[in-house]
């Protein structure tokens, strides 16, 4: 098994865990003095698993630091108590650890009776190396399917642009960012013009071969720090971060344009014409954080581009 161990402990302790573990000859183990020198390490690092010495001052600060940040929170954590105990006394070290976050507590005899049952010992923290490394590395696959699924519930099949629900997370993010950075952030409200009349004449697979071609030429038009997202059904909003009210409507100007000045070719003996109407709206200090009236505000003149004559940009804050 391919993990990583850091051992936190005096140079005894480090000698003895080191001991008992060196059959496990896949394990990357590093060790640290103390928690003090230990904390870079993990933030750096990262490992799957701590052996911590449970005498060391600050052990159970390490573990309740550790265990209090989500970034991290992962990572077994087994304090080792290599001092013997008496009865009473272990099950309140075990007690403390336990609360303080320690996924695992062990209690090593005297150094005298290790050495006796040395292979006894031995087994035990191997087992428990295990145990705890099957625990990171389900966690591992778990977050790898989180990835996974959540790329599919944030992303339209179709065209593969950011779907109407990535949208509605990102919005406020990107808001609440923008207003932190005092920076201007605008919004495009697009819908393609006259598209049942394609689906009508031409059916649903040329309607949707025509989404296709328009998203691929919206994502690659774009600055790489702008996104376009696909609203739903023929209508998508592309956020433009950094972005004023005038600059915006340049944008929104020169995007219906590359849609309009090159037609769509859908296979050899089928191109198509499509225009868009385009509202714009760049983010006032009225607007809420969650982003309802920017978006109300570019869909309204969305509303009006249609209503005008569609084929065209209306915008902007500038006369808002
Ligand atoms: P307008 O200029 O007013 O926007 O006219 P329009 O025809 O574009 O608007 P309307 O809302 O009347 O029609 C939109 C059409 O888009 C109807 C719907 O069937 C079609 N549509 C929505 N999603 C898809 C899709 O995923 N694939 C296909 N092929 N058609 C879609
Ligand atoms: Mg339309
Ligand atoms: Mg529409």
């Amino acid at each position: 098994m391919d993990a990583s161990v850091l051992l936190i402990g005096s140079d005894r302790f480090q000698a003895s865990v080191l001991d008992l573990i060196r059959d496990l000859a896949t394990l990357a183990i590093e060790v640290a003095a103390d928690p003090f020198e230990a904390t870079p390490l993990i933030q750096a690092q990262q490992p799957d698993l701590l052996l911590v010495q449970a005498s060391q001052p600050d052990s159970l600060n390490l573990c309740r630091q550790l265990k209090s940040q989500n970034r991290l929170s992962w990572i077994y954590c087994i304090v080792i108590d290599e001092q013997l105990q008496d009865g009473l006394r272990k099950i309140e070290i075990e007690t403390a650890a336990l609360n303080a976050g320690a996924d695992a507590y062990l209690a090593f005899p005297t150094e005298a009776a290790i050495t006796t049952q040395q292979v006894f010992w031995n087994r035990l923290l191997q087992a428990y190396v295990f145990a705890g490394l099957r625990r990171v590395q389900n966690h591992r696959e778990l977050m790898r399917t989180n990835d996974v699924l959540s790329a599919i519930a944030l992303s339209d099949p179709l065209t593969e642009l950011n779907n109407r629900r990535a949208f509605e997370w990102e919005l406020p993010r990107q808001i609440k960012n923008a207003r932190h950075r005092r920076a201007p952030i605008s919004l495009l409200m697009l819908d393609v013009d006259y598209f049942k009349r394609i689906n009508d004449t031409y059916g649903h697979l040329v309607g949707d071969t025509a989404l296709q071609l328009l998203s691929a030429r919206l994502r690659h038009n774009l600055r790489f720090y702008d996104t376009p997202f696909r609203y739903g059904g023929e209508e998508f909003v592309i956020l433009l971060s950094d972005t004023g009210c005038q600059e915006a409507e340049q944008i929104a100007h020169r995007i219906c344009q590359l849609i309009r000045e090159q037609p769509f070719a859908i296979d050899e003996n089928l191109e198509l014409k499509i225009t868009i109407s385009a509202g714009v709206a760049t983010l006032q200090a009225r607007d809420d954080a969650k982003g309802n009236s920017l978006l109300q505000r570019a869909d309204q003149r969305l509303l009006k581009a249609k209503a005008l004559g569609r084929n065209r940009v209306v915008g902007s804050d500038a006369e808002a």
